[in-house]
């Protein structure tokens, strides 16, 4: 499975050829790193010390500017306006009225044009439900489990709860009809209780899309990507896999087909012999950029630093970025630094190394460029291998991957007779090798 070669492709301003990947994406920080909450573990708040003295606010020319470039750039039937932070509500729904207007003005016959916008929700009303639910804006909610969980860490500017005000948020996303999904980060604190983190989202928050992003937060004064000590507040590796194994166990039981968990879509899609879909288990990237409040185009939305910046979108045409060859090396680099140890690896064609930014660790042969979280990803792709193999043969057969809940209900079913059939002394019938009585007829 390889990643297709750029494309040649001719810059729509100046006709000079340039190579830009088949499909680009931009996250937006129209804000850039403000935001009105102070979560603990936030990479990006560090950021507004590249800007200082700016107001952090996108100006209207900016974002006319962009939207344009944005939308010739695309060769495909549809483009999406990804909207992060910091926290974007705080650029005002006047500021998102007009990117709309812009979108309207520069789109081409044909051309369908999404808006994606990740929040923390507790600047939300209903003004902006109403909008959102009118130009079909699909919001990420970050959330990181209970009450309790998502306290830990996410908290305002004043050290304060933010719960009770996501939670409100959620309600009025609800109320007003308006899609969402939710992105919880996985930590130290969270980590330890999956199922109540995956159960509280699925029957309390009511979510059907879930995103669990690992928190691997480098401990070192500058904010960039470099060192290699993490802070305590970092998921460890075993906690990671643990973490993932225990909700799949879950799902794979109850919700496929249901209840959508981005790294099981990921899983699937590699099983399937399909590319994974997500930047961070591609085998290069560098189709994932940043684009900051005053037109500074970063290669990623985690490299926003001086090394990574591509230019200004004021000086240099967004697409010749893209297909610059610093972005291309940056993307490549990803296959061409992966240590011998992964390439060796029985799951690379799903994991690929992950993403750069976590590689913090040496392979046992001494050679660096190891994901900090190998061990948890290897324990996870290696548990789930046999369901995939299931799930991706229905799909091949066109048959739904969810019967797999009704294969695996009949499975334990039977073993549960053969239980109740077997004597003390018969081998027991999980097939574990040792005596029933020492095994699962332990208890009775
Ligand atoms: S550095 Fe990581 S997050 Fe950024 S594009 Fe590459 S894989 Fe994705
Ligand atoms: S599981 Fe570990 S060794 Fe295997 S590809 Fe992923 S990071 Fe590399």
């Amino acid at each position: 499975m390889t990643t297709p070669p750029p494309q040649p492709y001719s810059d729509p301003f100046d006709g000079t050829p340039v190579n830009v990947p088949p499909a680009f994406h931009v996250m937006l920080k129209p804000r850039g790193a403000i935001c009105n909450l102070d979560c603990a573990y936030c990479y990006f708040l560090s950021k507004e010390l590249l800007y200082p003295g700016s107001r952090f606010r996108m100006a209207n020319e900016l974002l006319e500017n962009y939207t344009r470039q944005y939308i010739a750039a695309q060769r495909g039937p549809e483009v999406t306006f990804a909207w992060q932070g910091g926290e974007p509500t705080l650029m005002g729904l006047d500021f998102f009225r007009r990117a709309v207007a812009l979108q309207h003005k520069y789109r081409r016959p044909g051309l369908r044009i999404h808006n994606a916008l990740q929040t923390n929700a507790t600047n939300l009303d209903d003004d902006w439900c109403r909008f959102f639910r009118e130009h079909n804006f699909l919001i990420g909610v970050s959330l990181d489990g209970p009450q309790v969980l998502h306290d830990t860490y996410r908290v305002d500017k004043g050290g304060k709860p933010t719960f009770d005000r996501v939670m409100a948020g959620v309600e009025l996303l609800r109320r007003h009809s308006v899609p969402f999904n939710i992105l919880t980060t996985v930590h130290a604190v969270n980590a330890a209780a999956p199922l109540g983190v995956y159960r509280f989202l699925r029957d309390t928050v009511g979510t059907n899309f879930i995103q669990f992003i690992p928190i691997v937060e480098r401990d070192n004064a500058t904010g960039f990507q470099e060192g290699e000590r993490v802070t305590l507040r970092s998921v460890t590796s075993e906690q990671y896999g643990a973490f993932l194994i225990a909700i799949f166990e879950e799902w794979v039981r109850h919700d496929v087909g249901h209840v959508f968990v981005q790294i099981f879509d990921v899983a699937l899609a590699a099983w399937s012999g399909l590319r994974p879909g997500l930047c961070i288990f591609e085998e290069t990237c560098g189709a994932a950029l940043a684009l900051e409040h005053n037109g500074d185009v970063y290669s990623c939305d985690h490299y926003v630093e001086p090394n990574h910046r591509l230019g200004n979108i004021q000086d240099i045409p967004l697409i010749d970025m893209v297909g610059s060859a610093q972005q291309q090396r940056f993307g490549q680099a990803k296959r061409d630094l992966l240590p011998q140890y992964c390439r060796e690896c029985a799951v690379r064609f799903v994991c690929n190394g992950g993403c750069p930014k976590d590689r913090t660790l040496t392979a046992p042969d001494g050679e660096p460029g190891l994901n900090y979280l190998c061990g948890g990803y290897k324990a996870f792709f290696t548990h789930i291998d046999g369901p995939m193999r299931w799930m991706a043969r229905e799909l091949r057969e066109r048959r739904p991957p969810a019967n797999i809940m009704h294969y695996i209900a009949a499975a334990e079913a039977e073993l549960q007779r053969r239980f109740a059939r077997a004597g003390r002394n018969d081998p027991c019938p999980c097939g574990g090798g040792q005596k029933f009585k020492r095994c699962h007829g332990r208890a009775s």
